[in-house]
């Protein structure tokens, strides 16, 4: 039986930055994929495309997979905080 621990890093909102007139533009929801705001929050500015997100002010959850590989494999995803990978052989 073999078990795979793996942690995967999910962004769940994103912090960008107008690169036009540089507001910062807050919680941004991210689903799967890079997404950034179709329009910038200052009504003066008509910033649709340049923005710069801001990873450190953006928030992750961490996810922690367990894949356990006996006659079939199975995924089980729980939270956790583990960054690296184990496997183990039994
Ligand atoms: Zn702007």
């Amino acid at each position: 039986m073999i078990v795979i621990l793996t942690s995967e890093r999910l962004q769940v909102s994103g912090t960008f930055l107008c690169m036009d007139c540089q507001a910062v533009i807050k919680d941004v929801p991210q689903q799967f994929k890079y997404s950034p705001p179709t329009i910038c929050r200052n009504p003066a500015c008509n910033n649709r495309s340049r923005f710069h997100l801001d990873t450190h002010k953006s928030k992750f959850i961490d996810f922690q997979k367990v894949t356990v590989c006996e006659s079939m494999c199975v995924s089980v995803h729980t939270r956790g905080t583990h960054t690296h990978m184990v496997l183990m052989t039994v």
